[in-house]
C-alpha cells in the first residue's frame, strides 16, 4: 500500500461526502475524476485496494432523518469513457462475443438519480440511490414533482429509475425571486431539494423526473388488460395483449428483472462473465435489427413484459411517465460516435443539464449475460462530455469601465483548463451578485465555460483562512471621478472625460457589427486617447496620416490602413450607425427595428415616447432610453459633428414585401431543431413571408417546438399559440417552396 493511495482514498472519500451527502461539492468533476482515474491505476498496478475505496462503492452515506429504503433491485453507477476510441473498444468487445448488437444512446442526464416503486398501480416509495443498496426514502419530496405520476397503468410491482433534474429555465426563474439565496447550479439543487426534509423546499425548486430504465418487475400478476384500463393508457403497440400473454407462458429464460437473476448477476460478478466477452467460443447469438423489432413488437418480451431498452422505454411511457425526447440506436461503433457528436453539439441549447450519453445493449438477454461488476453494468457505459466547471482560486476582482459608465467586475483566476482551453479571467457580472454568492478573495470558485460563451463564476467551492471579503471600488478606477451606485450596479459619474468610459465607447462604435472600423483595437484607440488627444467619435474623422505616424509604433502601412478604414465607415447603414452609439440597452436587433421603423436619423429624433414603445419587443425601459438619448443635447450635438465630418448613412431601404406560407406569421422557434440550423429556420420564415421573434408574447402566432423545448412552449400552450413540430414546419416549407 502506497501513502499516496491512502492520501486519494481519503481525498475523494471527504469529497463524495461534500456531492453526496452535503449536495455541495468542493471541487469540480474534473478534479474528482482526475484523482479518481489516478487510484483506479494505483489499485490496478498495485494489485491492492482499500476496503474504504471509492471504487468498490456506489454514491454515498444515508442522510440521517430519513427512513430508509432498500431497493428491491440494486442500483448502479455507470463505467464511464471519455474518447471515440475508448468507446470503440467497448463496443467491440462486445460485437466481437456476440456477432451483431443494437445499442441505444441516450442523454446522461446530470441529476440525482431516483428510483419509484409502484405496487396496486399506485407510487409507494421514491427513494435515492444512496449506496446502491439502500436509499433514502423521499416519497414525500418526490411527491412534488409533477411529471412522477402517482397512479400508473400497470398494476403489478416495479422499481422504475430515473433522474430528478432541476431545468435551467426553472433555475433561473428561481434565482430571479429569490435574489438573496441563489442556487449554485441545477445538480446541486435537484439533490438538495430532494433530500431536503421539508417537501415545500423540493416544491418550489419545480423539479422533474426523466426516466431512462425499469429495475425490478413483478410478472406474476401480470394483467395486461387490467393493467391498461386502471390508467386509462391504452397500450401503443398493436396485439400486445396477445403477444404479451404468451410470452408469459413461454419464456422463463432469461429474465433480469427477477430479484433472483440478479442476485445470482451479482455473484457471479467479474470472473465468468469476462470470459465471456473474451473467449471466442461462447454462443454468439447474431440479434438482427429484425429480432429486436419482433421483441418491441412483442410489448413484451422473453422477459415477459419487455426484452429490450427500447420495450423498456415504450412500456415507461405507455405507463405515462416523463421519458426522454431523444432516444436513439446504432450498430456500429462510427454509429455511436456520429450519435455523440450531435449530442454535444445540441448539449448547450438543451434546458437541462447533460454530462454526457450513456450507451446500453438493448437487448436484455445479452445484458444478463454480461451481468454487473461491483460497481457498474458490463452491458453499459457513459461517454462523458468534457467538463465545463472547474474549479480554481480567485486573485483579485479587478472593476472594467463600460461605456455606460457602469463598472463591471472581472474576476482575476489561477490559470485552470477548461474545455479546451485556458481560463485566467472571467465575468462576475455585478456587485450585488458578488455579495449574494459570497465570493471572496483568496477562495475556491467554481467557473463556467460553455461553447463560446465568456467565462462565469457560478459560485464558491471553499473558503480559507485568507479569503477576504471583495470591497466595491470607492472612486472610478480608470479617471478617479465619483460613484454612484444603485441596488445592483456602480457607475462613474464622469461620462464625458472618463478615459475608461471614452475609450469603451469607442471601442464600441469601432467594433465588428457596428461600424466595422478594421485595425481600431482597444489598444489602438488608448493610443489615440494618451497621444492624440482623441475624446469623441468626432474626433475619430479629425485624425490625419501625419498624426498617426507621429504616434510609437504606427508605421506608414498601419496608419495609412486605419485612416482608410476610417474613411470607409462614413458610408454605413442606419442600423449599424444606431447600434454603434451605444444607446443603452440598445443591441443589434433593437437598432434594425428602430431603423426600419423611423427610416432615417431625422425620424429617430422626431420619434415620441409611445412611437418607441410600440415597436416589437421594446420594453418601457429600452423605450426610454432611446427617447432621452435623442432629447439629450450632447448628444444631438456630438451626432450633428460626425455628420459635417463626413459620415453620410445609406438611407434604410425596406425589403420588398415577401408573400409565402408564412405571411402574416410571426413565428417563434424553440427547443432542439434536428434539421436546420437556427438561422437557417429563421432565413426559410422569412423568406416565404413570415417574421421570427425570440420571446413568445401576445404578438406571436404559430410556435415550432423542436426536441426538449421548455419554457417558451409551455408559454405558447398558455396563450393558446398553435404550436407545430419540426416535422410539420418543414411540411410548411416544402408546400410553400412548391406553392
Ligand atoms: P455517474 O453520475 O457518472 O453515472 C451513473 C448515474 O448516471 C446513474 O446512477 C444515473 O443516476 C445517471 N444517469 C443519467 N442518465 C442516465 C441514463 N440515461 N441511463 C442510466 N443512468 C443514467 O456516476 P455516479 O457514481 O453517480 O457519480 C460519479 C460521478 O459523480 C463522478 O464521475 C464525478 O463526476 C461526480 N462526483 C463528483 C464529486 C465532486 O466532489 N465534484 C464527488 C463525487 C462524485
Amino acid at each position: 500500500m502506497s501513502d499516496r493511495m491512502s492520501e486519494l482514498v481519503k481525498t475523494l472519500n471527504n469529497y463524495a461526502y461534500h456531492y453526496y451527502v452535503l449536495d455541495n461539492p468542493i471541487v469540480s468533476d474534473k478534479e474528482y475524476d482526475a484523482l479518481y482515474d489516478e487510484l483506479t491505476a494505483l489499485e490496478k498496478s498495485l494489485n491492492i485496494t482499500l476496503a474504504d475505496s471509492p471504487t468498490l462503492r456506489v454514491g454515498g452515506d444515508i442522510l440521517k432523518g430519513f427512513k430508509k429504503y432498500t431497493h428491491k433491485k440494486r442500483l448502479y453507477s455507470l463505467d464511464k469513457c471519455q474518447t471515440k476510441e475508448e468507446l470503440k473498444k467497448w463496443t467491440e468487445k462486445i460485437l466481437a462475443a456476440y456477432g451483431a448488437v443494437r445499442f441505444t444512446v441516450e442523454y446522461k442526464f446530470d441529476g440525482l438519480s431516483v428510483n419509484l416503486f409502484y405496487k396496486d398501480g399506485l407510487l409507494q416509495t421514491a427513494a435515492t440511490r444512496g449506496n446502491g443498496t439502500v436509499g433514502e426514502d423521499v416519497t414525500a419530496q418526490i411527491k412534488t414533482v409533477k411529471t412522477v405520476p402517482l397512479k400508473i397503468p400497470f398494476s403489478g410491482e416495479c422499481e422504475v429509475q430515473g433522474e430528478v433534474i432541476m431545468r435551467k429555465s426553472a433555475l433561473a426563474e428561481y434565482n430571479e425571486k429569490n435574489p438573496q439565496d441563489p442556487l449554485k447550479n441545477e445538480r446541486n439543487a435537484a439533490a438538495g431539494a430532494v433530500r431536503n426534509l421539508d417537501p415545500k423546499v423540493t416544491a418550489g425548486r419545480k423539479l422533474d423526473v426523466i426516466v431512462y430504465g425499469v429495475g425490478y418487475i413483478s410478472e406474476e400478476n401480470f394483467n395486461t388488460e387490467k393493467s391498461f384500463k386502471n390508467g386509462g393508457i391504452e397500450p401503443r403497440i398493436p396485439g400486445e395483449k396477445s403477444a404479451l400473454k404468451s410470452n408469459i407462458k413461454d419464456d422463463a429464460e432469461a429474465r433480469i428483472t427477477s430479484e433472483k437473476d440478479t442476485e445470482k448477476n451479482i455473484e457471479n460478478d467479474g470472473a465468468e462473465q469476462r470470459k465471456t466477452i473474451g473467449s471466442k467460443g461462447v454462443k454468439a447469438r447474431k440479434i438482427t435489427g429484425q429480432d429486436a423489432e419482433k421483441n418491441i413488437e412483442n410489448g413484451g418480451t422473453e422477459s415477459r413484459i419487455f426484452t429490450t431498452q427500447t420495450g423498456m422505454i415504450e412500456f415507461l411511457k405507455n405507463n405515462g411517465f416523463k421519458t426522454a425526447d431523444y432516444f436513439k440506436t446504432a450498430e456500429t461503433s462510427a454509429a455511436l460516435a456520429a450519435e455523440i457528436t450531435e449530442i454535444e453539439a445540441r448539449r448547450e441549447s438543451l434546458d437541462y443539464l447533460i454530462d454526457g450519453a450513456v450507451i446500453k445493449v438493448d437487448d436484455l438477454n445479452i445484458r444478463a449475460e454480461l451481468g454487473y461488476t461491483e460497481k457498474f453494468p458490463r452491458y453499459a457505459v457513459a461517454y462523458k462530455f468534457e467538463a465545463e466547471e472547474a474549479a480554481t482560486v480567485l486573485r483579485d476582482v479587478v472593476w472594467q469601465v463600460s461605456r455606460t459608465g457602469k463598472l463591471n467586475p472581472l474576476a482575476v483566476l489561477d490559470p485552470v483548463e477548461l474545455a479546451g482551453v485556458t481560463v485566467s479571467r472571467a465575468t462576475l457580472s455585478n456587485f450585488s451578485e458578488i455579495k449574494r454568492k459570497d465570493i471572496r478573495i483568496n477562495s475556491r470558485v467554481f467557473v463556467r465555460r460553455s461553447n463560446d460563451v465568456i467565462p462565469e463564476i457560478t459560485g464558491i467551492a471553499e473558503h480559507f483562512a485568507d479569503s477576504v471579503p471583495v470591497e466595491p471600488p470607492l472612486v472610478c478606477p480608470s479617471c478617479g471621478g465619483e460613484l454612484r451606485a444603485d441596488s445592483v450596479f456602480i457607475y462613474c459619474l464622469n461620462k464625458t472625460d472618463c478615459r475608461g468610459v471614452i475609450v469603451s465607447k469607442l471601442s464600441h462604435y469601432a467594433s465588428r457589427g457596428a461600424m466595422d472600423i478594421e485595425g481600431l483595437s482597444e489598444k489602438t484607440i488608448e493610443a489615440f486617447y494618451d497621444g492624440l488627444n482623441v475624446r469623441s467619435i468626432a474626433d475619430l474623422y479629425r485624425l490625419d496620416f501625419d498624426g498617426l505616424t507621429a504616434l510609437d509604433g504606427f508605421r506608414d502601412k498601419k496608419a495609412r490602413n486605419i485612416i482608410d478604414a476610417i474613411e470607409r465607415s462614413k458610408n454605413a447603414g442606419l442600423a449599424d450607425f444606431i447600434y454603434a452609439l451605444g444607446i443603452e440597452n440598445v443591441g443589434k436587433k433593437a437598432a434594425k427595428e428602430l431603423a426600419a421603423n423611423f427610416k432615417s436619423m431625422e425620424g429617430m429624433e422626431r420619434a415620441s415616447r409611445a412611437e418607441i414603445e410600440g415597436i416589437r419587443d421594446f420594453g418601457e425601459v429600452t423605450a426610454s432610453c432611446v427617447y432621452d438619448f435623442f432629447r439629450n443635447e450632447k448628444n444631438l450635438k456630438e451626432i450633428g459633428e460626425i455628420f459635417s465630418l463626413g459620415v453620410k448613412l445609406k438611407n434604410y431601404e425596406s425589403k420588398p414585401g415577401r408573400t409565402g406560407v408564412f405571411s402574416g406569421k410571426n413565428v417563434v422557434l424553440t427547443g432542439t431543431l434536428e434539421r436546420y440550423k437556427r438561422s437557417e429556420a429563421k432565413e426559410m420564415i422569412e423568406s416565404l413571408g413570415g417574421e421570427t421573434s425570440d420571446a413568445v408574447t401576445l404578438k406571436v402566432n404559430l410556435v415550432v417546438a423542436g426536441a426538449d423545448a421548455g419554457n417558451k412552449l409551455e408559454k405558447a400552450k398558455k396563450l393558446g399559440i398553435e404550436i407545430i413540430s419540426e416535422t410539420e414546419f418543414q411540411k410548411m416549407i416544402e408546400n410553400g417552396k412548391r406553392g
